[in-house]
């Protein structure tokens, strides 16, 4: 065995799934290393290993997916046959002729829990065969659609994108990602995009401080990816409220963000203590990184999953809110994450998103332990 696959198959049987990650810093860097250093033919031994063992190598096999995409395509079908379908993103780009195994399955299978997880794998797969089979199941539901809990083409967004009504793909996300990095507040740094600190506003429900989850500067040409014209957007949120669900802001045409009228405050709204949670600011890390790479959640080595462009980390099921004006849903565009703020705290991620359209801005907030 290679020291590259010793090293990520010695941190996959120590570590957790979910979970603080402290104590396994050293080996997150370590193993992010080895996963990146892979060869062609370690990425094949990994591969053989992760088909061949007993054990859970579903870790394996999505970093192997977001870290090295296309590389597991050839191992799709062999893949289907070890009926090895979770996590869904390893089955991203799959071929036509892998979509229509997959669908006979679905027909076929009696397991409604393995239905849903087999629609998963179409939505990453995501090509024309896909889109084509998810208008059929909308126009004409079969059978087994009574055991899903959302009609087949709404799995989807799992993979960040839906199909319109014409029965073509959307995409939800930006296929350039940059992540957000640790920055310092001298008057050198030019980044485009700063997140994560307090401003002096309050939350019209809790009266807690404000914070800024991305402040981008769009007529940066860095940013330009993004596509959102030529103004200042501020993705603000109350830390605490936007735990209730989304929370909508828009423009005043000065650069500042206000409060959207469609916001609801939740009746179940609790006094609680604010703690200091955003303490620095996060700015655009000089190079990008590619949009799949921290697109799974499956304790990825030494992975920071602030970014912007790029795909949405869900910790759970994916929630893309609709816009309060135009009732579509709106594309992604970052997302700010605890572990730049605070490694040993439950893990939690906040999503932004932009209505270019409406000009309408949207959170929503995930955790690792949503009992807590
Ligand atoms: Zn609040
Ligand atoms: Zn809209």
């Amino acid at each position: 065995m290679s020291s590259n696959v010793e090293i990520i198959i010695e941190f996959k049987n120590n570590s957790r799934i979910y979970g603080h990650r402290s104590p396994l810093s050293n080996g997150f860097v370590a193993a992010n290393q080895a996963y990146h250093d892979l060869s062609d033919s370690e990425i094949s031994e990994l591969v053989e290993i992760s088909l061949s063992g007993e054990d859970d190598f579903r870790q394996v096999l999505a970093r192997l997916a977001c870290a090295h995409p296309g590389r597991l395509n050839v191992y799709h079908e062999r893949l289907i046959e070890r009926e090895i379908f979770d996590p869904a993103v390893i089955f991203h780009d799959a071929s036509p002729a892998c979509v229509r195994m997959i669908a006979d399955r679905i027909s076929s299978d009696e397991n409604s829990l393995r239905r849903k997880q087999l629609l998963r794998c179409m939505a990453w797969a995501g090509n024309a065969e896909v889109q084509s089979l998810f208008k059929i199941w909308r126009e004409s539901p079969p059978a087994w659609v009574s055991d899903l809990s959302l009609p087949p083409h709404e799995y989807s967004y799992e993979a960040g994108w839906e199909l319109t009504s014409n029965g073509d793909r959307r995409d939800l996300f930006a296929t350039i990602a940059f992540p957000l990095v640790k920055g310092t507040n001298s008057s050198n740094d030019n980044s485009p995009v700063e997140g994560g600190m307090y401003i002096d506003q309050r939350c019209p429900w809790c009266d807690h401080k404000l914070v800024v989850l991305l402040d981008i500067d769009s007529t940066n040409e860095r940013v330009s990816f993004l596509e959102l014209g030529e103004s200042r957007h501020r993705v603000i949120a109350c830390q605490d409220c936007t735990f209730y669900g989304p929370i909508f802001t828009t423009n005043n045409g000065k650069g500042d963000s206000i409060w959207h009228p469609s916001n609801v405050r939740p009746s179940n709204l609790i006094d609680i203590t604010h703690y200091t949670v955003f303490e620095r600011k996060l700015r655009l890390a000089d190079k990008p990184r590619h949009f799949l790479e921290s697109a799974s959640w499956w304790n990825a080595p030494s992975i920071t999953y602030s970014l912007i462009g790029g795909m949405p980390t869900w910790i759970q099921d994916a929630e893309y809110p609709n816009c309060p004006e135009c009732s579509q849903k709106m594309p992604f565009i970052g997302q700010i994450s605890s572990e730049d703020f605070h490694p040993y705290l439950v893990e939690f991620i906040f999503y932004c998103f932009i209505c270019t359209k409406c000009n309408v801005m949207g959170t929503t907030y995930q955790c690792s332990d949503p009992c807590d």
